[in-house]
């Protein structure tokens, strides 16, 4: 195996603090150990349930500035986890947040729901053949819990990882959003084809869940935070044995605390106890855990799972650099 300096990992997440809540420790670990980690966020956000009263008015039903708002805490977060490569998918705001499903927001034009699928993995694309990753996380079809950015994060990564191996398929450096490819973005060449090499989606095993709920109803939560009624009130498990891959970042619990304390106006964080706008408790793991949905698996840890995501992979480095937020919109 050759050095953690040419592991290069994308992360495609659909809004700010998914990144945190479902992968910070696996960020935060490899970022540590030297990885390339690039995180691509789908929307900003704007139709998020606000916690603190105090920031109410930036509401989509009031001033509707939430999405500005929280780049601000998706910089902060990143910052805690140690990851600098940071773009919103085809620039901030390219595509807004639809709401749960069967809400308004569903519908409106601007909506990553109603993104042509195409355009929105053109532009993700563009970034996978710039960074060049042997692996990419994303969601399952079911988008982990069934939120319409989810599910449309998992159709335009799995969309992405095909058009950014043919080599038929061109794409311009500019694809990948506003300002793209440096000066004169979108006049360079085109980028070479790229083949991921592990696609998995970031799920939780159910005797997880379970044991988790276990743990929560056993003992008293900080103050204002109601113990979960049954695996329904926190997110889905899947059937165990679809989980292949289960990453150690329990050193990096911190970070992944310190980058879900960001998030302010989604999560509240209490030690090692959060809870969203629904006020369910919940407990925030080092461990987390993945479903390989493409690529060859490699060989298990001592846990009977791969403990590594880049497990197997061939780790050839790169003659290029990789540009920072050369592609798409950064955060800042
Ligand atoms: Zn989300």
């Amino acid at each position: 195996m050759t050095s953690s300096l040419n592991r290069r990992l994308l992360l495609v997440h659909a809004h700010p603090d998914d990144e945190s809540i479902g992968t910070g420790a696996t960020m935060a670990k490899y970022a540590a150990e030297g990885a390339h980690v690039t995180l691509v966020t789908c929307t900003l956000g704007e139709l998020g349930e606000i916690i603190p009263p105090g920031l109410a008015a930036l509401g989509a039903d009031r001033d509707d500035q939430l999405g500005g708002y929280r780049i601000g805490e998706l910089n902060a977060a990143c910052q805690a986890l140690g990851v600098t490569d940071h773009r919103f998918l085809g620039g901030p705001g390219r595509w807004r947040d639809s709401g749960m499903i069967g809400t308004p927001g569903n519908d409106d034009p601007r909506a990553f729901w109603q993104a042509d699928t195409e355009e929105a993995a053109t532009a993700l694309a563009a970034v996978i053949r710039e960074v060049r990753p042997q692996v990419v996380v994303t969601y399952d079809n079911d988008g982990f819990y069934g939120h319409p950015d989810h599910i449309q994060a998992h159709r335009v990564a799995w969309r992405a990882f095909q058009l950014a191996a043919d080599p038929a398929v061109t794409i311009e450096p500019g694809a990948g959003g506003p300002g793209a490819g440096g000066p004169g973005g979108g006049c360079g060449p085109a980028l070479p084809p790229w083949a991921v090499s592990k696609f998995y989606a970031s799920t939780t095993p159910q005797s997880f869940l379970n044991a988790e709920i276990r743990t929560l109803q056993a003992q008293p939560l900080p103050h204002g935070f109601i113990p979960p009624a049954s695996a329904a009130d926190l997110v889905y498990g899947v059937p165990d044995e679809q989980v292949t891959t289960e990453i150690d970042g329990s050193a990096h619990l911190d970070a992944k605390l310190a980058a879900m304390q960001a998030h302010a106006t989604q999560i509240t964080v209490d030690g090692v106890f959060f809870a969203l706008s629904n006020k369910v408790g919940q407990l925030a793991s080092g461990v987390e855990h993945y479903a390989l949905l493409s690529g060859r698996r490699g060989p298990d840890g001592s846990c009977g799972r791969e403990d590594d995501l880049f497990a197997g992979v061939d780790e050839r480095p790169v003659t290029q650099p990789v540009p920072d937020g050369a592609t798409a919109g950064r955060a800042g």
